[in-house]
């Protein structure tokens, strides 16, 4: 068979596709993409036109079914998504499952990956880490997420969009603690980059008050929950616990 090569492209900038990335986009049969216009403007960027085809949420099992008849063929291909590492947040799982199943190699073009550069430049424990990619749009669904996440220890990670970012904060230092230390990381690799530190009630301040912190594409990291965040909800429980002992 041929080999499905899953290519990393930039989230912003670029400058970050890689040459092997380029290389390969080059020679391939075809390029599953997720929105073909966008995937033909990055390429028509580099001098590139490749036959695409059209790989979303909605038609990927069927889309999969024949793009392993081809790589079984003998066809090598590429998968891309809009921006970044495709599965990421982004479809191609179930293609890639597709293929592996079918016996079909499939080889990484690693490159840029939003989460994975806001962790390098955040300053947050990053030893250890939680991708939560996104939360749900609903206030109720979303505060129903972040609860059982206020005991992690692990820093944790969001993908979030410019109109939920000053709720999504909010709901976060109602939930984690205003004192929680986190990170939003807004346009990554862009000309507005930016990279805001401080507590959660401290960075909810901030995007509230400025418009423009709410433009762009945004990264929220926030740290793990300490010892004296833990023993907190530790006596909580204990505390629940007891009183239930004493309710019929
Ligand atoms: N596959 C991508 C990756 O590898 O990061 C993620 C795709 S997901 C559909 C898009 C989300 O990633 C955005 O809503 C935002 O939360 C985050 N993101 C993408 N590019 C970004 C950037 N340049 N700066 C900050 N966040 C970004």
């Amino acid at each position: 068979p041929g080999t499905l090569h899953v290519v990393a492209t930039p989230i912003g900038n670029l400058g970050d596709l890689s040459s092997r990335g380029l290389d390969t986009l080059r020679n391939v049969a075809a390029i599953c993409a997720e929105d073909t216009r966008h995937t033909r403007q990055l390429l028509s960027h580099f001098g590139l036109e490749r036959p695409l085809v059209a790989l979303h949420e909605h038609n990927e099992d069927q889309i999969a079914e024949r793009v392993v008849a081809r790589l079984l063929a003998g066809e090598s291909l590429a998968l891309v998504s809009d921006a970044g590492t495709p599965l990421v947040s982004d479809p191609g799982f179930r293609l890639v499952r597709a293929a592996r199943a079918a016996g079909v190699p499939v080889s990484p073009v690693p490159g840029a990956c939003a989460f994975v550069a806001a962790l390098s430049v955040a300053g947050l424990p990053s030893d250890r880490l939680v991708f939560e990619g996104f939360l749900p749009a609903k206030g109720n669904a979303r505060r129903e997420r972040l609860a059982p996440l206020a005991a992690e220890i692990r820093t944790l990670a969001f993908y979030e969009s410019a109109h939920r970012i000053e709720e999504t904060l909010a709901d976060m230092a109602a939930i984690f603690g205003a004192e929680r230390r986190a990170v939003v990381a807004r346009e990554l690799t862009k000309l507005f980059e930016t990279v805001l530190d401080g507590t959660l009630a401290d960075l909810h301040a901030r995007v509230s008050a400025d418009a423009n912190q709410r433009k762009g594409e945004f990264v929220v990291l926030v740290q793990g929950a300490g010892d004296d965040e833990q023993a907190r909800i530790a006596e909580g429980k204990r505390l629940y616990a007891k009183l239930g002992e004493h309710l019929p």
